[in-house]
């Protein structure tokens, strides 16, 4: 049976064909019957026509060859739209045109309020990021502690000049709105910035009264249209929290249909009991989980992803619902305080820097650090200081690229001590970079079904991580076109649907009719990253058109100036 809408597909195209040919004749005016037909051709007027493109849907099913209509920013038809009027045409031979790609964890919580917004995710082809992760967003506040929330944002704050005029999430969302962003923005409420607006960064249980606070607060941001709750469990002042706390809060969002995220306790030695609390907390507040950036770092955990994604499969096998993300890089990213144990971290900036100059909390650190300590703190026993690369700083620019043996070996010092005086002298805001990843766990959590590609990019100047240039490209040129570990129908899936499913994104991810005009056309045989860790600031190669709600913010590779992103909802 043919459907109405293609009833109609069908008669705008021969109706296209006639009036074509009729105005190319000067002998016959218009009849009443022409006329008519005339004016169907305007209402069937698109803005834009991708034509010749091989279309890859998202939706994992093989590419298939077909134009795609578009009209006030919703794919409109799909289909054989030769004849059909469009104000522009993108000739789309030998490219593929798949879903915008959605990033469904980033650390571009300031974009929206930049003065000139960063297309460094634009360029790869995504049009949605997904923010407020790790435990970190900039909502909801507390007059009495706004100032150590703004201090716990820092590093993702990207010196953008804020007003902070957002103590709840719908302001904040209403906003980002305001500024007309480059790309579309769907929020997370960070854990941290709860606990933060209710105890501060107390290194202790809350009480029955806190906790109450703490979940009307997260029930709030997900009334307001946040998609759950993110953790940073191993970031103060998240590493302070019990599993009973967060399973509190996320009972409490659950019924809302709020998501739970979690940069897990641990991604070092206790990397599979970390993966055994997240499943713990899905599975007793009945909420679906996102393990954030999954990987299993650190020489003695090479290999363990085998065990991780077991318990995982097992947990889904059971029916719990549980996903994760993952970026294609052996190292990972983050600010360099957190390689100090849990209590050195507790309270002011100016009590942090008291312990780093106290002779005797620098012993005690210096022990325990060699004694190895879980999370983040076991980094430089699990990988060596000659796998820590300082990536930015504020004050000394010479320590940007440089590791922290060779800062060491530099100052003539221990390298712990190293440690202390780099994070003196940079009053603790350093970022870097550690090598602690093994190739064959990318692949292995790649390759999962539930896995999702994703980014966790920061942006910063100095060296940032390259994840941030290059992550979605990268997939496809190494791990599609190079390495064959994916079909390249795999890996838009994981860039596309499979997030949007995993947020409730029924109207994005997928080229379908109805869907937001999201688009992504590439080149398949020359798609790839370009930044490196040395020069991380270098747009991708072959990402040719990305379109936004319909509006073409790239084209040949180059942005066009537009900001047509929108503020998504839960
Ligand atoms: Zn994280």
């Amino acid at each position: 049976m043919i459907c109405f809408l293609q009833k109609l597909a069908l008669s705008v195209c021969l109706v296209t064909l006639t009036t074509g040919i009729f105005f190319g004749h000067t002998m016959a005016a218009p009849s009443a019957q022409n006329g008519k037909a005339f004016e169907n051709e305007k209402k069937a007027l698109f803005d834009i026509v991708i034509e010749n493109g091989r279309v890859v849907d998202g939706a994992s099913n093989p590419w298939f060859k077909s134009d795609i209509g578009i009209k006030d920013g919703k794919i409109a038809r799909i289909g054989s739209l030769k004849n059909a009027a469009a104000r522009e045409r993108i000739d789309a031979t030998g490219l593929y045109v798949s879903p915008g790609f959605i990033d469904i964890h980033s650390h571009s919580d300031a974009m929206p309020f930049m003065q000139n917004p960063d297309t460094g995710k634009l360029l790869q082809g995504v049009t949605t990021e997904m923010v407020g992760n790790c435990g970190v967003s900039m909502t909801p506040w507390s007059p009495k502690n706004l100032d150590l929330l703004k201090k716990y944002f820092t590093p993702f704050s990207y010196d953008t000049p804020m007003s902070w005029d957002w103590p709840k999430a719908k302001d904040l969302m209403a906003a980002a709105e305001k500024t007309h962003p480059v790309l579309n923005f769907g929020y997370l409420v960070g854990h941290g910035a709860i606990r933060i607006a209710v105890m501060g960064n107390a290194d202790r249980e809350p009480t029955a009264e806190e906790l109450e606070k703490m979940k009307a607060l997260a029930v709030a941001s997900v009334r307001d249209g946040a998609f759950g709750m993110s953790t940073g469990l191993v970031y103060p002042p998240g590493m302070y929290s019990k599993p009973e706390e967060i399973i509190a809060i996320c009972k409490a969002i659950a019924p809302l249909g709020g998501i739970y995220t979690t940069h897990m306790r641990s991604e070092t030695d206790e990397v599979v009991s970390a993966v055994q609390e997240a499943l713990e907390v899905a599975e007793k507040a009945d909420i679906p989980v996102q393990i954030s950036h999954h990987k299993t770092a650190g020489v003695a955990n090479w290999g363990k992803s085998a065990q991780t994604l077991k318990l995982i499969s097992e947990a889904r096998a059971r029916g719990l619902d549980v996903t994760f993300d993952v970026y294609p890089y052996t190292s990972a990213s983050t600010a360099l305080a957190v390689l100090l144990p849990p209590w050195a971290l507790e309270g002011s900036d100016l009590e942090v820097m008291a312990r780093l100059k106290s002779p005797d909390s620098r012993a005690r650190i210096k022990k325990e650090l060699e004694e190895g300590l879980p999370g983040w703190q076991n980094t430089y026993k699990a990988s060596g200081w000659d796998k820590i690369l300082i990536a930015w700083t504020k004050n000394n620019k010479s320590y940007e690229g440089k590791t922290m043996a060779e800062i060491a070996a530099q100052k003539g010092l221990d390298p712990a001590d190293a440690l202390f005086s780099v994070l003196l002298e940079e009053e603790g805001s350093p970022f870097m970079i550690v090598f602690m990843m093994h190739e064959d766990d990318i692949t292995a959590i790649i390759q999962h079904p539930a896995a999702m590609i994703a980014s966790d990019g920061v942006l910063s100047a100095g060296k940032p991580h390259p994840r941030y240039y290059g992550t979605f490209p990268r997939v496809l040129g190494k791990y599609v076109r190079q390495e064959k570990k994916l079909t390249l129908e795999e890996a838009i899936h994981k860039m596309t649907s499979a997030p949007a499913q995993r947020l409730s994104i029924r109207d994005r991810g997928l080229i379908k009719e109805g869907m937001w005009a999201d688009i992504t056309v590439f080149n398949a045989d020359t798609v790839e990253d370009t930044a490196t860790y040395l020069t991380p600031q270098q747009a991708p190669v072959g990402i040719e058109y990305v379109l936004v709600n319909g509006h073409v913010e790239v084209r040949n590779g180059k942005y066009t100036g537009q900001r047509a992103g929108m503020v998504l909802r839960r």
